[in-house]
């Protein structure tokens, strides 16, 4: 495959808040072909041998990450210390009010690659139009919107099975971090002054994150010193009491009561979350789904998230397609490559929008969607020179089932999921080769907005991701199955989508994954095409402006750095493209020859990597067990 070595038109734009801070880092000079620099080899005891590598878009999460390998924690742990650091240090993005996927890939006893499923629920009084008619806005800064949380039972799942730890302590440097403080970074000031905490609202329940984070009134900026005294007891509690302290007795009780806010007037929008739902929340243990391309096996986020299936489906359409190679045409940022990504943006969100959903509630043809045959027939309207006039979701069902004629014809649909603001990845690797991709999330920017009092953490608007009105049509004619409706204790779908890259099935080579609401499923569909079509190293497979469209018809975005040629070629076939800024958010870790392992972070935020020396990690620490 080629690698383009000229630069694009446009140099790429660094955001305002650029600022990688890399704390301890090699240059990660691996390309996926597995060859490895020796820049990678840095000061490592022994030559390109890793002790560990955690890569979040915080630094000092990521230092926190690294604290636990060092003290012989695995990357189970470790991403575990991270999610609760970030809590304290992103608490906009992530934390214990919300939930997320941690997929884990397992390097020693039976290597196996699985997730742990922490995404919120629907409460047993949901009901499937309980959304119906509302204003988005106000919806989603009410308590009907708040999931019930699954970030601590998540924690405690994958720490009892999988880690070396306990909670306690995975949890002491998010607790320090919350009790003794740290500098307000850039983007969290950022933050801070351009969302929902900016207006007062004369609802006390809002103004507990103010608070916090505009004290007496004043937003904090930069450099300013913030201590969390609330969460740090919140966080030393479940330290002490373990996850039961989080699901059940008076801070469950205080969780059930800050969701029953709303804001405006219409006490419809009042949270339905009971006692009952929290103690009830299970995480869940899942397969991940799996596809081969071009050599690479990708495994990905399976339902409730359309992330795996829509990249993996993505991909497979694209096989057929040259993307590499400039002598026909394609390469990176060429119009054909890029016409060719929008194509298959619009037929796999097509499928999304009507068949991806909860598989504990609904049928979800998995394999179908992903079979070659309906790969085939999807890849076949891809023109590589035109845009498709009208793109439709297909049906899928007679590719899992074999023989099954659908009696149905599909409604036609357009829907596309508004981007999210919040949510954080995070990739972990460790000395033993065990490798953790976890995205987490309360959802929008501040989730709700509703902190809870006296606890210090933010509640998610996680069912937001549900259809606010039901699509389900049984009418044959206009066929809709509804795979997305609200349901009590059902999982709203989502886009997040962390993801490994392994070399003949076995061999993990990356991990990586993205927020940015639905725009995630591009955002790592941009970053594997980086890789594997266009020979890129992980730092500018990450950096590389990225392109996305979320709807079947509707307009693709594009981050400012693609050659303007190929934009106008775009518009010239019909495209009607538009500049964003910040795509999503990636944090990787790869796997290079021998036991050599490194991260990069994206500039889109500030992105912290921390390598671990062998030589650094207390030789009998608990880690060592697993
Ligand atoms: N709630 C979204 C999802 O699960 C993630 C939000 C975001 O990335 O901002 O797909």
């Amino acid at each position: 495959m080629n690698i383009r070595t000229t630069a694009p038109s446009i140099p790429f734009r660094q955001p305002p808040h650029f600022r990688t801070l890399v704390v301890s880092s090699f240059a990660a000079l691996f390309v996926l072909s597995g060859s490895v620099s020796a820049a990678g080899q840095g000061s490592l005891g022994e030559p390109g041998v890793s002790g560990g590598v955690v890569t979040t878009s915080e630094p000092l999460a990521a230092e926190a990450g690294a604290t636990i390998l060092r003290r012989g924690g695995n990357a189970i742990d470790a991403a575990i210390a991270v999610m609760f650091a970030l809590n304290v240090l992103e608490p906009q993005s992530a934390g214990i009010g919300g939930g997320g996927f941690m997929m884990v890939h397992r390097a020693t006893g039976p290597k196996k690659t699985f997730v742990i499923d922490s995404r919120e629920t629907a409460p047993a009084a949901s009901t499937v139009n309980m959304f119906q008619g509302q204003n988005f806005g106000l919806a989603s800064t009410s308590g009907l919107s708040v999931g019930v949380p699954g970030a601590v039972r998540g924690a405690e799942l994958a720490l009892n099975n999988w880690g070396t730890m306990s909670l306690a302590q995975v949890l002491q440097p998010a607790i320090q971090l919350a009790a003794g403080g740290f500098r307000v970074s850039s983007r969290l000031e950022e933050s801070i002054t351009s969302t929902r905490l900016s207006s007062e609202l004369g609802n006390p329940a809002y103004d507990e994150a103010r608070k916090v984070f505009r004290p007496g009134g004043v937003a904090l900026v930069e450099g300013d010193f913030l201590v969390q005294p609330a969460l740090a007891a919140t966080l030393q509690l479940i330290a002490d009491h373990g996850a039961d302290a989080f699901y059940t007795g008076p801070l469950a009780e205080t969780i059930v009561a800050t969701q029953q806010n709303y804001r405006g007037a219409n006490s419809q929008l009042a949270g339905r979350m009971s006692l009952a739902d929290l103690s009830n929340y299970e995480a869940a243990v899942r397969e991940p789904v799996v596809g081969d391309y071009r050599g690479y096996r990708i495994v990905g986020m399976p339902p409730p998230s359309s992330g795996g299936l829509a990249v993996i489906q993505m991909l497979k359409m694209m096989e057929r397609f040259p993307l590499g190679d400039e002598s026909k045409g394609y390469g990176f940022g060429s119009a054909r490559t890029m016409n060719v990504m929008i194509e298959s943006m619009r037929l796999a969100f097509a499928d999304r929008a009507v068949w991806m959903g909860d598989a504990d509630f609904v049928d979800v043809p998995v394999k179908g969607l992903l079979s070659d045959a309906y790969i085939a027939q999807r890849s076949a309207l891809i023109d590589p020179d035109t845009r498709q006039a009208n793109v439709m979701a297909d049906d899928p069902w007679p590719f899992e089932l074999a023989g099954k004629k659908s009696p149905w014809q599909l409604a036609a649909v357009n829907r596309a999921d508004p981007p999210g603001g919040g949510t954080t990845h995070f990739s972990v690797s460790d000395a033993n080769g065990n490798i953790v991709s976890y995205t987490n999330t309360i959802e929008s920017a501040w989730g709700t907005g509703l902190m809870v009092p006296g606890y210090g953490f933010l509640l998610n608007n996680e069912l937001t991701d549900f259809n606010f009105t039901p699509q389900a049509n049984p009418d044959p004619a206009n066929y809709d199955p509804g795979a997305n409706d609200v349901a009590p204790f059902k999982r709203p779908r989502s886009s997040m989508a962390p993801t490994m890259i392994f070399k003949n099935s076995q061999q993990p080579l990356a991990a990586y994954g993205s927020p940015g609401g639905s725009t995630i499923i591009n955002t790592v569909l941009n970053v594997t095409l980086n890789l594997i079509d266009h020979g890129r190293t992980i730092q500018e497979a990450i950096d590389l402006p990225r392109l996305s469209q979320t709807s079947a018809n509707g307009t693709p975005s594009f981050e400012y750095g693609f050659p303007e040629a190929s934009v106008q070629a775009l518009r010239d076939i019909g495209h009607n493209p538009g500049a964003t800024f910040d795509l999503g958010s990636v944090q990787a870790v790869v796997i290079g020859t021998g036991k050599s392992q490194y991260g990069a972070a994206d500039k889109r935020r500030i992105g912290g990597v921390v390598s671990v020396s062998p030589d650094e990690i207390i030789k009998d620490g608990p880690g060592r067990k697993r």
